[in-house]
């Protein structure tokens, strides 16, 4: 059992003052707030709630800062996609599990206290498939369980390269199941990550140019009731594919012929109308929103101030790895929403509302719905995932409650972090993960290599 005591802690009613937290067997089991400290409790100041990541490609963190280089012609998704590809060919199992135990690492310094990997890189380097099928989904599992993430394992089925069943190209080969394949894959996934105790399964058809609507069919019922995630008109051209193949837009596609609901998390879904953000919130399915990725790939900006006004559920990702942060994510987001329409504090939900908080309270339970967590935040029964705030920080000098989260968004970003206890272990001690040192070395060993 751990008694952890809080200054102040955001719970599911709101702020409260002196608040006692009891963990046992890695769950939060008791949290009475407006107590004095007793002896034994471990004191802190400011207490929130871990956030998931609810959409990660791991393997991408080792190729992180490598594609900003111009080439000769526009520089685009596509081409970026031909760098990562490239990347992903050289990969062996133990290069997967280093650069994913770093990036673990990263993300529970930083808050993130549970990852949604939507993971695609099956099989070996020429294609051909492992003895076992979840080789690669073992080693994102032993990453999950040596930095203590919470692990939402999303195996992602890909088949096609383009719209209508097109047959992949070479670059894709890693990615490649038939259905049967990944029935199997998918039975090899639950084996790879039943030794740990707060990991979930899911399934993630990889989009609709990767997958036909009979194949979308087959493997919903292998989700087996968990999530289904899938991304969805993140570029132009992809837009413009779908209704060459189709006469639909992607999201609309999906919303017309696929059964979206709360279970489902559509990821990006950026190039959206008006009415397919209206018809999207009304199935109460999650919005994936990786903000920083979006901008790193000059996707585009989510109509983010429409999907909301519906009613519309978010949460955040980190997708591409190329910066992990929570403050990062969520101030992009909004700093998108104010470019897009010239405004100041788009998202924050009404007058005299804190922004951060607003951003906050969406990704927390707009994570969990994608991750398929029932209780989530500072509550008996969830998971114990807690951040403290570094109350010395200069930029929460003075601030209280809700400016606390915009100081930390808005002003301080990943400096702000103090101690982050992920499943009722504290990982995270004055910003340092406990594996930060190793993890960066088997990592820089792994990505020397990749890049020489
Ligand atoms: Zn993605």
């Amino acid at each position: 059992m751990t008694r952890l005591h809080f200054a102040s802690a955001l719970l599911p009613s709101g702020w409260a003052n002196d608040v006692q937290v009891v963990i046992t067997a890695g769950a939060i089991a008791e949290v009475t707030p407006g107590t004095a400290p007793a002896a034994g409790d471990e004191r802190h100041g400011i207490a929130l709630p871990g956030l998931a990541s609810l959409h990660s490609h791991a393997f991408q963190r080792g190729m992180a800062g490598l594609a900003e280089l111009r080439g000769d012609s526009t520089d685009t998704f596509w081409t970026w996609r031909e760098t990562m590809y490239r990347f992903a060919l050289t990969m062996t199992p133990d290069d997967v599990a280093a650069v994913a135990t770093l990036l673990y690492v990263e993300m529970l310094e930083q808050g993130f206290t549970r990852v949604g990997e939507f993971h695609y890189l099956h099989h070996d380097r020429d294609g051909s498939h492992y003895a076992d099928l979840g080789e690669m989904a073992a080693r994102i599992a032993q990453a999950a369980e040596a930095s203590s993430i919470g692990l939402t394992l999303l195996p992602s089925f890909y088949a096609h390269g383009s719209f209508g069943g097109a047959a992949p190209h070479d670059g894709q080969r890693r990615f490649i199941c038939t259905v049967d394949q990944f029935a199997e894959l998918m039975a090899a996934s639950h084996k790879a990550i039943a030794a740990l105790p707060d990991a979930n399964i899911g399934i993630a058809p990889h989009s609709l140019r990767a997958v036909t609507p009979a194949e979308l069919a087959a493997i919903i019922p292998l989700a087996d009731g968990g999530p289904v995630h899938i991304h969805a008109a993140e570029q132009v051209k992809e837009v413009e594919d779908c209704l060459a193949w189709s006469g639909r837009r992607p999201v609309q596609w999906l919303l017309e012929h696929a059964p979206i609901d709360r279970r489902w998390c559509l990821i990006h879904a950026i190039h959206t109308t008006n009415e397919e953000v209206s018809a999207f919130a009304r199935t109460g399915a999650v919005a994936g929103l990786c903000p920083i990725t979006e901008a790193s790939l000059g996707d585009g900006i989510f109509p983010a101030r429409e999907f909301v006004g519906a009613g519309g559920a978010f949460g955040i990702g980190t997708d591409s790895n190329v910066l992990v942060g929570i403050a990062d994510e969520l101030r992009q987001l909004e700093y998108g929403q104010r470019l897009r329409h010239r405004e100041r504090n788009v998202l924050s939900g009404g007058a005299g509302r804190s922004t951060g908080r607003t951003l906050f309270d969406h990704a927390l339970a707009g994570g969990a719905q994608a991750l398929a967590q029932a209780t989530v935040g500072l509550a008996p029964g969830a998971r114990a995932d807690i951040v403290t705030l570094d109350t010395a920080h200069p930029s929460l000098a003075g601030r209280a409650r809700d400016a606390v989260i915009d100081g930390w968004i808005f002003a301080a970003g990943s400096g702000a972090i103090d101690c982050v206890w992920a499943g009722g272990q504290k990982v995270v001690e004055g910003g340092r993960h406990r594996l930060r040192q190793a993890a960066r070395e088997r990592f820089n060993a792994s990505v020397r290599r990749l890049v020489a």
